[in-house]
């Protein structure tokens, strides 16, 4: 049987304060040992994510960025492009100066700025800002002109989604969309995914076994379909420690419908 796991990172694997995955070492272990690839999948870009997939020793396991805008395997690093966003940057700087003014994206913002938005330290904020698929930004005009400003943003082929924070635009992959072409890659049997907030919730209902991990730090995600059957969960324990238990209860789950 081949088994996929997709999970998110912050809040998920990574402890919502420490950034620690250590709880979820077990799991991780009885993956590698099964030879379960685990994809990571994230808002962040590929410079940010890619330390964190040579600690976890993943091997050749792709990596979902920038919210699902593109997946990148650890054999393309270096040779990627960053064509998209040079596309969606080139529509920016075509958008009426009224709407323009308004959208204040990575690309505008400086380093500093870029800190005060995401709480990031210089060397985290440099390499949150290394984009090649997706613009986050702040939209700072009224309602009326947002409505206008999306509706260019459409005509000219640039999705936008208003996250927790920001509206980022990208040219329309999503997590779920990425997660698709990994599994017909492998041609897994049974896939895994595990998330703690709303941009996870495509992902996990997309799963074989979807897993909401409990998250501490904000509300928790509504009622999902696929709750009453249990092919999707709720973790009793935050962060790693949720994660190593989930991903364990249902390898043990499968075994047992094998024999
Ligand atoms: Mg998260």
């Amino acid at each position: 049987m081949t088994i996929l796991v997709f999970t998110d990172l912050d809040g998920t694997l990574l402890d919502h304060q420490t950034y620690s995955f250590s709880a979820a070492q077990p799991a991780l272990s009885e993956l590698r040992r099964r030879g379960v690839p685990l994809v990571l999948a994230s808002s962040k870009t590929a410079a940010e994510i890619e330390p964190l997939h040579e600690q976890l020793d993943l091997g050749g396991a792709p990596m979902i960025v920038e919210n699902g805008a593109a997946c990148i395997w650890p054999q393309q690093t270096g040779v990627v492009q960053d064509t998209d966003y040079r596309t969606i940057r080139t529509v920016l700087s075509e958008a009426p100066e009224s709407l323009r003014k308004c959208f204040s994206g990575f690309g505008d913002m400086s380093i500093d700025c870029v800190m005060a938005h995401t709480g990031l330290s210089v060397h985290s904020a440099q390499k949150a800002r290394k984009r090649l698929y997706s613009e986050p930004g702040i939209w700072s005009g009224e309602n009326d002109g947002l409505k206008d400003f999306l509706r260019y943003l459409q005509e000219n082929g640039v999705s936008a989604r208003q996250g927790g924070r920001f509206l980022t635009l990208s040219l329309g992959g999503t997590k779920a969309g990425q997660m698709h072409r990994i599994i017909d890659h492998y041609r897994a049997d049974v896939t895994i995914a595990l998330g703690d907030a709303p941009n996870d919730i495509e992902m996990i209902q997309a799963a074989d076994f979807g897993v909401i991990i409990k998250n501490t730090h904000s509300a928790a995600l509504p009622p999902m379909k696929g709750e009453e059957n249990a092919r999707i969960r709720r973790s009793i324990l935050p962060g790693p420690q949720g994660w190593n238990a989930a991903v364990l209860a249902i390898l043990d789950e499968l075994d047992r419908q094998e024999v």
